[in-house]
């Protein structure tokens, strides 16, 4: 974190970044989906990110089941995802 290192294409990084919520709803298709995937391969930071996504995802959806909300553990467990210490 705050470290700055020389990405291959910042751009490019940002502007998939909002398709990856998409595409872990599944909503991504055809040439989009192809992209942001070629993308992932070559680039750790986006796929790092894909990850906690995806972490994050589940954890809001067993959250919804178990009213774990409240629960100070799943704060710290949020805040430990989001800041991977
Ligand atoms: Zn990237």
């Amino acid at each position: 974190m705050g470290r700055m290192k020389k990405k291959p294409d910042t751009g490019h990084c940002s502007k998939l970044l909002e398709r990856m919520s998409k595409y872990l709803d599944g909503e991504l298709k055809g040439d989009c989906c192809g992209e942001l995937e070629r993308h992932l391969e070559e680039c750790p930071e986006c796929r790092s990110t894909l990850d906690g996504m995806r972490s994050l995802a589940r954890l809001c959806r067993e959250c919804r089941d178990q009213e774990l909300r409240q629960s100070p553990e799943f704060e710290a467990q949020l805040m430990r995802m989001l800041f991977r210490e």
